[in-house]
């Protein structure tokens, strides 16, 4: 907590009850929230919360740089802390939105034909760890008899 109230603090921002919490509520919570999201999590701790309070919150912490505001996949707004480029994989099963190779600097301060790349963004789509089943994998190899038939059909062509 008293990190928080620090981080507030050295950005210039007075640290209210409410700009604590949601700030709180992001670094606890590395899921990249959207504003409604962050909203339902802390209507019940926070009665007098609205969400025009948590978009203009989240609006200052970005206009400090405390927070970057990302648009990944859908038309919807999500934020995180702001951090070093990093690749976004989304599941399109969980719906999770994943960090992954924070490493990453592709074109970083590059120059393409000519343009100067100040910021890039790649985001992934697919099957998170936790919902690739094993079966899914193993579904590839064949099963015995359809091998057999397969040697067969070639057998007839040749
Ligand atoms: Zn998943
Ligand atoms: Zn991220």
């Amino acid at each position: 907590m008293q990190d928080i109230i620090e981080i507030l603090k050295e950005h210039n921002i007075a640290p209210s009850m409410q700009r604590v919490k949601i700030l709180e509520y992001l670094q606890n919570n590395r899921i990249h929230p959207t504003a409604d999201i962050i909203y339902q999590a802390l209507m019940d701790e926070i009665p007098t919360l609205s969400k025009t309070t948590v978009y203009n919150t989240l609006n200052a912490f970005i206009e400090k740089g405390i927070l970057v505001a990302l648009s990944l996949f859908e038309n919807e707004v999500r934020y995180e802390y702001n951090t070093d480029p990093h690749i976004h994989f989304k599941c399109s099963i969980c719906g999770k939105i994943y960090d992954l190779d924070k490493s990453y600097d592709l074109y970083k301060d590059d120059f393409i034909d000519g343009h100067k790349v100040t910021e890039h963004h790649v985001n992934l789509k697919g099957i998170c760890k936790n919902c690739v089943k094993p079966t899914t994998r193993s579904t590839q190899r064949l099963p015995e008899i359809a091998k057999r038939k397969i040697t067969k059909f070639h057998t007839l062509r040749s």
